[in-house]
């Protein structure tokens, strides 16, 4: 990207309006200095400016400090329209995968008592949970079932006792948006979803055990239950195959909605059509059905790692204390209210691709016991280094329609990353400094070396320093299964 980058606060970067004619905001990056060159490097910035292009967006196009090049919007994005100015809804501004999301679950065990038993852990969690591209799972869903499952959402698994009813409350939107319609998925859709809820999937999702290695906000980790040296896991995954074929057949019904509804698009990606339209709407349904499955998805996940856990350790998982801290998507867009001018509130259409969801403290949205704290916010770094707990705060109302970031963000691609792994063992590198690793090939391992991402203690440090979330405790991975 070689357009302007002007530094307009400690760590804020605006691509101005005037960069291009057809821009209708500003685009505006969250970066420190050292990121921000990281950042320039690939097309991401080209991407904010294109969907500052979008018809109704508000304010401006948003990155967080995670940003890279992605699919239509770059991954890190955050943008909001407004359905009354003809403002649109982008399946690009969601993602392939329809409410990826991450879920942190605390336990009262401690490092040490884990020690001796996390091999054993590891490869019984590796061998319980499915994993790995198309892989089926434990669960089958006929389809009226399934379509029973994507309206409901994760309260259909709680029903059936593979969760508890507290797991709802501390999943974002309860584990369920409002509107969905099943009857806008595909049978395509239907029959990838019908054996895959409960499936981790390939590469980039994982199921990791972690210490509290340090807790930088001891009131609000009290609150969440998280104390330092205690054993957490980090679940990361998403709809699935469902997901995937939902945002591929709306892309295809979206190709001809810039001629019918009379705007250009600066890149073919970023195919949309008005959230007033039969295509918006169609694709709103089916979005919210898969978003939906991916909660039923975390949710069985959460189940059968509960179930390894009780196995292991001999005793229950509520009196291992394995309750959930959080769940919060990261690929998923809805209708929120915002401030998009001086005194002027608005319902917006908020999507969030590769960002998590910020509320501070006091938003009515959030868990009641949050309410003091802010929202949990959520974000993994790699299988070899960090990942954080924060808290969401004012500023992401004010800079950001309450978002922050959602990971360290790559910053090589996977092929980069699997020449880079060329002759080495990363399993192995991992074993070295204490992290079991299990996945299907050495390839995925390569993809996802920690080399692959960039330091998310920086990345961390940029949402903290703008006021968007502040950080809550830093976890360290000590096994991982991966894709
Ligand atoms: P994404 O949803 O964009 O695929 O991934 C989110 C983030 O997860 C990445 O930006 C990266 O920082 C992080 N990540 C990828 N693999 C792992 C892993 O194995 N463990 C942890 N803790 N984080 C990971
Ligand atoms: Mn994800
Ligand atoms: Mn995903």
């Amino acid at each position: 990207y070689t357009g302007p980058l002007e530094k307009v606060g400690p760590c804020q970067w605006k691509i101005p309006k005037s960069y291009r004619d057809d821009m209708r905001v500003d685009g505006l990056i969250f970066a420190d200095d050292r990121l921000i060159e990281q950042i320039r490097k690939d097309q991401g910035p080209e991407q904010v400016a294109n969907v500052a292009t979008l018809p109704g967006i508000q304010r401006a196009s948003l990155a967080m400090p995670d940003i890279h090049w992605g699919y239509g919007f770059a991954i890190g994005g955050v943008a909001a329209t407004d359905p009354d100015e003809g403002g649109v809804i982008s399946p690009g501004g969601v993602g392939y995968d329809i409410n990826c999301g991450v879920r942190l679950l605390r336990s009262e065990l401690t490092w040490e008592e884990t020690k001796p038993h996390l091999k054993r852990l590891v490869d019984q969690l590796y061998r319980d949970i499915p994993t790995g591209v198309g892989q089926s799972g434990h669960y089958t869903f006929r389809p009226d079932e399934l379509a029973e499952l994507m309206d409901q959402g994760a309260r259909f698994v709680v029903d059936r006792g593979w969760g508890t009813p507290r797991d709802l409350e501390f999943t974002e939107a309860g584990g369920r948006l409002e509107g969905a319609e099943p009857d806008r998925v595909s049978p395509r859709a239907f029959a990838r979803g019908a054996d895959q809820c409960g499936t981790l999937g390939s590469g980039n999702h994982f199921l990791e055990v972690q210490v509290v290695d340090r807790v930088l906000d001891e009131q609000a980790a009290e609150v969440m239950g998280l104390r330092e040296g205690m054993i957490t896991v980090l679940i990361h995954s998403g709809s699935r195959g469902l997901g995937y074929q939902v945002c591929e057949d709306h892309l295809a019904m979206f190709r001809d909605a810039p001629r019918t509804y009379g705007f250009e698009l600066p890149d073919r990606q970023l195919a949309c059509a008005p959230v007033r339209s039969p295509e918006g709407q169609a694709y709103l349904g089916a979005m919210r059905a898969a978003a939906n499955f991916a909660w039923c998805n975390r949710q069985l996940l959460t189940h059968q790692a509960r179930l390894v856990f009780q196995r292991i350790f001999g005793q229950s998982a509520e009196s291992l204390g394995m309750d959930l801290v959080y769940d919060v998507a990261h690929n998923i867009a809805k209708f929120e209210d915002h401030e998009v001018g001086l005194d002027r509130r608005k319902t917006v259409c908020v999507h969030r691709k590769g960002a998590t969801r910020a509320f501070p403290p006091g938003h009515p949205e959030i868990p009641a016991p949050y309410r003091g704290i802010g929202q949990p916010v959520i974000i993994p770094g790699s299988m070899g280094t960090a990942s954080w707990v924060l808290a969401g705060q004012e500023g992401s109302m004010r800079q950001s329609f309450g978002s922050s970031c959602h990971g360290a963000g790559r910053m090589m691609s996977r092929t980069a990353a699997v020449k880079l792994a060329a002759g080495r063992r990363i399993d192995k590198e991992l074993d070295a400094i204490g992290i079991i690793a299990r996945a299907r090939g050495h390839k995925g391992l390569a993809e996802e070396q920690p080399a692959a991402y960039k330091d998310v203690d920086q990345v961390v440090e940029v949402v903290d320093t703008a006021g968007i979330s502040k950080k809550v405790a830093r976890l360290r991975p000590i096994g991982v299964i991966k894709g």
